[in-house]
């Protein structure tokens, strides 16, 4: 894949954050990348008319998310048209390796994509397969877990969940479990989506009056992956729906994965009935990357590339990027991006250069024992003066030590540097810490609540 083949793919990701799923669809995935040369970005479309909405719509979206990805300033774009994005595999991203950048005879295109309907709705993004997934101590659950119910859908774990932070690879991991089964069986029914995806499906079936062929779909499905599904929180009659789906597909032993910031135990907003069967499989989590592995992740994100990043630089970024690992490969993109057009060295100080509103990012996202205050304060229903004050009421007393318990958890601080900050000594601060730690074996539900703050915290 070309050096801007791959960097398109960077601009992709952003786009599709911000720009809702059927625009993005329908315009941004028919863009051709074809070259940016000098600070000129060159896309190819099909005709004038999509060249007319691109530039009224999403022309700004476009510069500013090439600019983000590659570090460089003033961008323009330039259309092309009588490029068309061929796809060899109908439930398919457009692959970059089957993206045609030559000028295409249009009628027969028109004339292929007729006779060939669409019989899976999802996309699947091409990168996401388990031979680009990196494991570590991170991760190894998840991806056994993962692996197993490729191997042999329906049978093993079902369903999966896979839950975890923002950036830490679910996405990914639910996704190449879709491209094993579809490569071990091309024929297998597969649906991929997130859980919004899904059910604006839905809701385009309810008012074109198609609720039967949309059960008839999916319904008969041998794997559905519903990412995010956090997200059908309050939609009930949504939900409803999902349920009886899922029975269908279950009882069929037909595979579901699901992936959600939570874990089941801890989404709210979801019927009962739902989330219990979200816990009739397994439940696996994906948590945050040492620096092995988010040097690792880099390492073979690079691999990929053509411009070769020496190891303290990979080092560099995986000290100091930790949270992440979106955000880790962004930078690592913009390093690539702005080298190769540059021709510059690639060094430390380059990506100090480069990278430090990223880094900057990344420390204002750090849990810090002030935040963890506020956050223990509003879960608890208190006041912050309650937390950091001499109050020994249990009410305020539990909360406290809660806070003194998350402070040495998630930051880096010792006993008697936390200590100050809550205006008490280190003993105070051990004491609370094992008592929380005790009362979480001996109690589920209080376990469930710190667990949640605990999370909250974590994704900022
Ligand atoms: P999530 O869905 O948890 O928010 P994603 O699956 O979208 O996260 O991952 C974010 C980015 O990080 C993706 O580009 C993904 O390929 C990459 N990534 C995450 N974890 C790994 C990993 N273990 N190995 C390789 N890439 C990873
Ligand atoms: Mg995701």
């Amino acid at each position: 894949m070309s050096d801007f083949a791959q960097v398109w793919e960077k601009v992709k990701d952003r786009l599709r954050e911000r720009i809702s799923p059927d625009p993005f669809n329908r315009y941004i995935l028919g863009i051709v990348p074809l070259e940016l040369n000098g600070s000129i970005c060159k896309l190819g479309i099909s005709n004038d008319f999509f060249a007319d909405w691109l530039k009224n719509a999403y022309v700004d979206w476009i510069i500013e998310a090439v600019q983000e990805v590659t570090g460089l300033e003033g961008v323009e774009v330039e259309f092309e048209t009588g490029h068309e994005v061929y796809e060899d595999h109908p439930n398919e991203e457009t692959k970059p390796s089957v993206v045609k950048a030559k000028k295409a005879p249009k009628k027969t295109v028109a004339k292929e994509k007729a006779s060939e309907p669409r019989k899976q709705m999802s996309v699947l993004n091409p990168h996401y397969s388990f031979d680009t997934f990196v494991v570590g101590d991170s991760n190894k659950f998840c991806h056994a877990a993962c692996k197993a119910v490729a191997g042999d859908p329906g049978k093993q774990y079902n369903p999966l969940f896979i839950h975890g932070g923002v950036g830490l690879g679910k996405t990914h991991a639910a996704q190449a479990i879709a491209h094993q089964v579809l490569d071990e069986n091309p024929k297998a029914k597969v649906e991929c989506l997130s859980s919004e995806e899904f059910l604006n499906i839905y809701v385009d079936a309810m008012s074109q009056g198609k609720q039967n062929s949309f059960r008839k779909h999916f319904r008969g499905l041998d794997l559905l992956v519903i990412d995010d599904v956090q997200f059908l929180k309050g939609k009930e009659k949504f939900q409803e729906e999902f349920f009886h789906t899922f029975n269908t597909l279950f009882n069929a032993h037909k595979q579901i994965v699901l992936t959600s910031d939570k874990s089941p135990q801890e989404l709210d907003g979801l019927e009962g009935r739902l989330v219990s069967r979200f816990e009739w499989g397994l439940s696996t989590e994906v948590c945050v990357p040492d620096l092995e592995t988010r040097a690792a992740i880099l390492k073979q994100k690079q691999d990929s590339l053509k411009i070769h990043v020496p190891n303290d630089v990979i080092f560099y970024i995986a000290e100091r990027i930790k949270a992440n690992v979106r955000r880790l490969e962004g930078a690592l993109m913009k390093l690539v991006s702005y080298v190769s057009l540059t021709h510059e060295p690639v060094t430390r100080e380059l990506a100090e250069k480069l990278l430090g509103a990223i880094f900057e990012e990344e420390v204002s996202s750090e849990v810090t024992v002030d935040k963890i205050i506020k956050s223990t304060a509003e879960h608890y229903d208190l006041r912050v003066s309650d937390i950091t004050g001499k109050k020994r009421i249990a009410s305020i007393v539990g909360p406290r030590q809660v806070a003194m318990f998350l402070s040495r958890k998630l930051t880096k601080l010792s006993t008697p540097e936390i200590g100050e900050q809550f205006g008490r000594n280190h003993a105070t601060i051990l004491h609370a810490v094992q008592k929380v730690e005790k009362e979480i074996t001996n109690d589920e539900s209080y376990r469930l609540s710190v667990n949640k703050l605990e999370r909250q915290l974590k994704m900022g």
